[in-house]
């Protein structure tokens, strides 16, 4: 595995906590990792409104605050959106795109492209999310949808940008249902997502992510895959002790 392949470990928190929460939960996790190389890079993604927060309370631990989403444009009339280099200037180092959830929301591969661009432009590091829907595993056509959201999201990168970048495989259906992909299918569909962004990026040194319903108690054996470079964890990661797990099991 390349050295840039070091473990990353993000928990996406969704529409839960305010800057005051977040504040409280980033301070006990520095607490949990131990301030000095922790074993892997770890992230959380706050909501919009505790960004500033949780960036604040993050500086000087090993931890990177990143936001959930981004939009495409500078600035203008675009109402609830927010742009990457608000996202920056709000101490965020990164932002999660084309997290399932937005997509479902009507977020498209062209927006999503156009938004990876425009976070990298902006100086923010990039967790792009992928994956399929129960219908679409059941007929075959995990690999073919793959392949088709990561050329489509990888679009606008160059090679050289790889580092600042991760891919997550999230299958819609582990999403917050408990349902998790066997470490099988998550290391099957790491590989393939790799091989495929290799097309455009060095898929050697990429990151690549697995999310879905990662605890604790599954965390060890889904990150022991050979293609699997880290976690993103939704509902494990509101509770500052078991995302901390989650680490140490990186
Ligand atoms: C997510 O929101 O990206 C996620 C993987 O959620 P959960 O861990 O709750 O399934």
């Amino acid at each position: 595995m390349s050295a840039a392949r070091r473990p990353l470990i993000a928990g996406n928190w969704k529409m839960h906590k305010t800057g005051e929460e977040a504040r409280a939960h980033v301070t006990q996790l520095a607490e949990l990792i131990g301030r000095e190389s922790p074993v892997a890079d770890v992230a959380v993604c706050p909501p919009f409104t505790a960004l500033e927060a949780a960036a604040r309370a993050a500086d000087g631990t090993p931890i990177a605050v990143l936001a959930q989403a981004v939009h495409e444009a500078e600035k203008g009339a675009h109402t609830g959106s927010v742009s990457a280099g608000m996202i920056a200037a709000a101490g965020a180092a990164g932002t999660l795109v084309g997290h399932s959830e937005r997509r479902a929301d009507g977020e498209s591969d062209a927006q999503v492209a156009a938004r990876v661009r425009a976070a990298l432009d902006a100086g923010l590091d990039v967790i792009v999310c992928v994956g399929e829907s129960l219908e679409q595993r059941e007929a075959g056509q995990t690999d073919a949808w793959l392949a088709g959201q990561v050329r489509a999201a990888l679009a606008q990168v160059d090679a050289g940008e790889t580092g600042r970048l991760a891919v997550a495989y999230e299958p819609i259906w582990a999403i917050g249902t408990g349902r998790t992909a066997t470490p099988e299918m998550a290391q099957d569909a790491c590989a393939h997502v790799r091989r495929v962004a290799g097309e455009r990026v060095d898929g050697d040194a990429l990151r690549v992510l697995y999310g879905g319903s990662v605890s604790p108690a599954n965390a060890a054996e889904l990150l022991a895959q050979p293609d699997i470079d880290g976690a993103l964890v939704g509902g494990a990661s509101l509770d500052p002790e078991s995302f901390a797990a989650i680490v140490h099991a990186a």
